[in-house]
């Protein structure tokens, strides 16, 4: 865990940040500027800065941010019309929380 990190304070539970979803290796909350009705974001619980960091070691953890996704989308009503599976790359890719996730955005016509 990273002290100043806001996430890996989430994940911890320091914050009243309610989860969707907890498992073993990942959470999932809301997006508190959402940009579509359904806007939450996928986060592992061990902090890895953004996808640029990511290492063969870390396939597991890939996939399992992407299956949460489709299994929120599903858990969300959004999945028979579509969504977003998003990540932001650092600074200049729109990324601002810099411990890894992904956006799941649904529930309106992109
Ligand atoms: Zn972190």
């Amino acid at each position: 865990m990273e002290k100043d990190c806001l996430f890996c304070n989430i994940v911890k539970g320091n914050t009243d940040t309610e989860f969707l979803l907890e498992t073993e290796d990942v959470v999932v909350f809301k997006d508190i500027h959402p940009h579509a009705p359904v806007h939450l974001l996928i986060v592992p619980k061990r902090h890895i800065r953004s996808v640029n960091d990511l290492t063969d070691e870390d396939r597991a953890i890939v996939a399992e941010l992407l299956m949460t996704g489709k299994e929120m989308a599903r858990r969300q009503h959004v999945a028979e019309d579509g969504y977003k599976l998003l990540f932001n790359v650092e600074y200049g890719g729109g990324q601002r929380v810099f411990h890894l996730h992904m956006h799941l955005m649904g529930g309106k016509k992109w």
